[in-house]
């Protein structure tokens, strides 16, 4: 049979493919989970899956009903997949500031869309606190909660790690990723240390993010900013709680451009900066674990979501980021 019954199947089981360049440069084997490759194009999908499954099972929506979340885009868009394959409405909250592609993909999906200004945590009108008062004020809404629902972390400790364990013929010595919500680390993590605990597995922390100094000395501190979409966490989520962390690397936003452009321009991949700053990682995490090694990261999404940002020129410049030479002006591409 190699015909699948529904389009919610589409979601995981994504390839496992070998980076030549990040490879050749450590003597490791840095693999890369291709989670572009899900339906909605992000790693998000197979949260947004669990999270809804779980709402069903635990009777918290009922058909017609409406997921409420607060994203920073990738989870929405998975949300209002899964929504439309089983039935439901979205309403999705998001930062202004997150890329135009991600809101036209939501509003091309059918979600109703609400954007907020960017804000701290602590302040009420922060997505995400935004995003449960609408959960509550509107009849018939489960709030999908995804960096505090450990539904999240469940679809990768039961898909991603157990993929990856399957697809490595269990050869895996370390694995590292970012973190958002810090289901994928986290879920990961536990999957992959249930089946042998000596891998080690890596947090790469963008600038902003308060995990590295958690994670090295204990203290939650941030320090400087990133542009990078989807990741930077500044506090210990539900999904986070009890994430085996063993080594933390804080990776800047040039080095994971440097990658983003690099695996582009040499391996024809075209991705967002959470998977650059992932590679960096693994980079990194190769030359603390020296030659010979495998290790696992993930390609959290695709650079289509930013062509006007990352892509692009003149938004590079904005930002005071290097432009690759394929991006200047009288560049043949
Ligand atoms: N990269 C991107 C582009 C994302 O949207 C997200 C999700 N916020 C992540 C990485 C991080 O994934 P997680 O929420 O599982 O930590």
């Amino acid at each position: 049979m190699t015909i699948i019954s529904d389009t919610l199947s589409l979601i995981g089981n994504t390839p496992l493919v070998r980076l030549a360049g990040p490879s050749a440069d450590t003597g490791c084997d840095i693999l890369a989970k291709c989670e572009y490759a899900n339906p909605g194009a992000s790693v998000k999908d197979r949260a947004a899956l669990y999270i809804v499954n779980d709402a069903e099972d635990k009777g918290l929506i009922a058909p017609g009903g409406t997921i409420v979340e607060g994203t920073a885009g990738n989870t929405g868009i998975g949300l209002a997949l899964v929504a439309n394959a089983k039935g439901y409405k979205t309403i999705i909250v998001m930062p202004e500031t997150q890329s135009r592609e991600k809101m036209d993909t939501l509003r091309a999906l059918g979600a109703e869309l609400v954007l907020v200004p960017a804000a701290a945590y602590s302040n009420p009108g922060h997505f995400v606190h935004t995003s449960r008062r609408i959960a509550e004020e509107t009849e018939g809404a489960v709030w999908a909660n995804q960096f505090d629902n450990i539904a999240n972390r469940k679809a990768h400790i039961l898909g991603t790690a157990e993929e990856i364990w399957e697809q490595t013929g269990g050869k895996i010595d370390g694995f590292i990723c970012a973190a958002g919500t810090g289901g994928t680390i986290a879920g990961v993590g536990l999957g992959l240390k249930a089946k042998n605990e000596d891998i080690v597995i890596g947090l790469a922390d963008p600038h902003g993010a308060a995990l590295y100094e958690y994670y090295a000395h204990g203290e939650l501190k941030a320090e400087g900013s990133s542009v990078a979409e989807g990741i930077g966490q500044g506090r210990i989520t539900a999904n986070l709680e009890g994430a085996p962390i063993d080594t933390q690397f804080r990776i800047s936003d040039e080095e994971g451009l440097e990658q983003v452009h690099r695996l582009l321009e040499e391996e024809g991949l075209c991705l967002g900066l959470s998977s650059g700053i992932n590679v960096a990682g693994a980079v990194a995490l190769a030359r603390q674990m020296g030659p010979g090694h495998t290790i696992v990261t993930i390609l959290c999404d695709t650079g289509f979501r930013y062509l006007s940002t990352l892509y692009n020129a003149e938004w590079l410049e904005s930002k005071g980021l290097t432009v690759p030479a394929s991006l200047k002006d009288g560049s043949s591409r």
